[in-house]
């Protein structure tokens, strides 16, 4: 098993919505990205990456990339999600927090969950989503930002013999 962490940080600027795991969320504010600046994927997809010890999405995504302006960031976990398969891997879990005083996520955290699933290739009980305020305290407390965080366990696949013996149990 591999497990992998990830964090992602976007500040608010000029825009009428954030998009946060796919999901396009009313807000009185935009996020200033690259891309569509999805914290949820961008954590998401470090926490791949980070369990792959594949370095980090700047790396596999260059800001500098003209491709990657305004892109969709499905794309960026659509990709990770292959790169994990690639390695032999399949996701175990992964369990992702969001931070921000608004806009609300909790109303959307069922199509956030959706789509994070269907993207990583697993069903959605496999992807826990929560939000939280930070009590009005620094970046996030203050509007400015939003912020989120995320941790994967990859299982690798094994064949017959080698398996491990405490995950043949469970399946
Ligand atoms: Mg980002």
């Amino acid at each position: 098993m591999r497990i992998g962490q990830g964090i992602d940080i976007h500040a608010f600027g000029p825009g009428d919505h954030v998009v946060v795991g796919g999901v396009r969320i009313a807000h009185a504010r935009g996020v200033v990205a690259h891309s569509d600046g999805d914290v949820a994927i961008h954590a998401l997809c470090d926490a791949i990456l980070g369990a792959l010890a594949l370095g980090d999405i700047g790396r596999h995504f260059p800001p500098s990339d003209e491709r990657w302006r305004g892109a969709n960031s499905r794309i960026f976990l659509r990709r990770c999600a292959e790169l994990m398969r690639e390695r032999g891997f399949t996701l175990g879990n992964a369990d992702v927090s969001i931070v921000c005083e608004a806009p609300k996520i909790a109303p959307h955290a069922d199509a956030v969950r959706a789509n994070l699933a269907a993207d990583l290739g697993c069903t959605v009980d496999q992807v826990g989503i929560k939000a939280t305020t930070s009590e009005k305290l620094g970046f996030s407390g203050r509007g400015e930002g939003i912020a989120a965080f995320a941790v994967v366990l990859l299982v690798a696949r094994h064949s017959g013999e080698s398996r491990n013996p405490a995950l043949a149990r469970d399946s």
